[in-house]
């Protein structure tokens, strides 16, 4: 189906927000560290950022909110970048089936993580961007790349998320420690957790998602390419693993590839066509966003747009 028109879009975003605001079922925010359990839940953006450029946007589209997992896709993308399909070595590609932070697969799985996207595959990728560096180094290079993906330097690492997480982390811990048990982390179990507690702390706001996720949409105007293989490899991922265990349904619902995480943003990737950030803090069962999802479901209706088009 073809892009509906900016303005036909604009005026459908506005309506869509108008309707999301409407509701009175918002979801149950993160409560994990006080600074997730303390966003007013009943918060909506969503912006759409497009081939030619533009980003449409409704709702709070302004605030910045923790993106979390979201963090995982770039890091995967930088990792991609700079050591290619080594990291498979380390790492699968297979949906898990089980709960983000669980531990139970790495045992019979001798500790190698299922997917990039499940908290022991994302600390591995991390392990991996930290290799040769101090995590100083390894923050920056990732805030620098989000920065020029989404063409601003105003995107910044919550510190109190960040000391939070770290407070909180129990199960990261004991993730990084089995990892390393398996020989499967390079550097320190500490160092790797600590860089990946300040990764999940990056906040940023639905404009600034969007215009970062064009990298995964392939437009050619956009600040920074990926290879064609490795994005259509990251899409791939983000479509069977990107959404927990809600993942499949997802794709059935959407039909696009999607990064959600427990601050309630989702990246939305239509390739060649747009890079969409939702945000709404409050999450379903699953742990994604609630309301989220069922702005990404109106807004695949509205557009068309599927990668399973024909
Ligand atoms: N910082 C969170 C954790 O590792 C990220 C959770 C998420 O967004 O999935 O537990």
């Amino acid at each position: 189906m073809d892009t509906p028109s900016p303005k036909a879009l604009q005026s459908f975003l506005d309506e869509l927000n108008a309707t999301m605001c409407d509701r009175t079922e918002w979801g149950k925010v993160a409560d994990y560290i006080p600074e997730l359990a303390d966003v007013p839940v009943k918060q909506f953006a969503i912006s759409v950022a497009l081939p030619d450029g533009r980003v449409l946007s409704a709702g709070q589209n302004k605030t910045p909110f923790s993106i979390q997992s979201v963090s995982k896709v770039f890091t995967l993308a930088c990792v991609l970048g700079r050591i290619g399909d080594q990291l498979w070595n380390r790492v699968g590609r297979e949906p898990s089936g089980t709960s983000f932070d669980s531990i139970v697969l790495l045992e019979r799985e001798a500790g190698r993580p299922r997917n990039p996207f499940i908290n022991a595959g994302a600390l591995v990728t991390t392990d991996a961007l930290l290799e040769g560096r101090i995590p100083r180094d390894t923050l920056t290079e990732l805030l620098e790349f989000l920065r020029a993906a989404a063409e601003d330097d105003d995107i910044h690492i919550d510190k109190s998320v960040a000391q939070s997480e770290k407070l909180t982390g129990h199960r990261n811990v004991a993730l990084a420690h089995y990892l390393a048990s398996f020989g499967n982390l390079k550097n320190s179990a500490d160092l790797t957790l600590g860089t990946y507690f300040h990764q999940c702390a990056i906040a940023m706001t639905t404009d600034q998602l969007a215009r970062a996720g064009r990298i995964f949409a392939r437009f050619p105007n956009a600040p920074m390419q990926l290879s064609p293989q490795q994005a259509r490899r990251i899409n791939a991922l983000m479509m069977t693993c990107g959404h927990y265990d809600g993942s499949g349904d997802f794709a059935f619902r959407v039909g696009l590839p999607g990064k959600s995480g427990v601050g309630g943003g989702i990246l939305i990737i239509a390739p060649g066509k747009a890079s969409i950030a939702v945000w709404s803090p409050g999450l379903n069962n699953y742990g994604n966003s609630q309301v989220g999802t069922e702005a990404a479901n109106h807004v695949a209706r509205f557009t068309g747009w599927s990668v399973f088009e024909g």
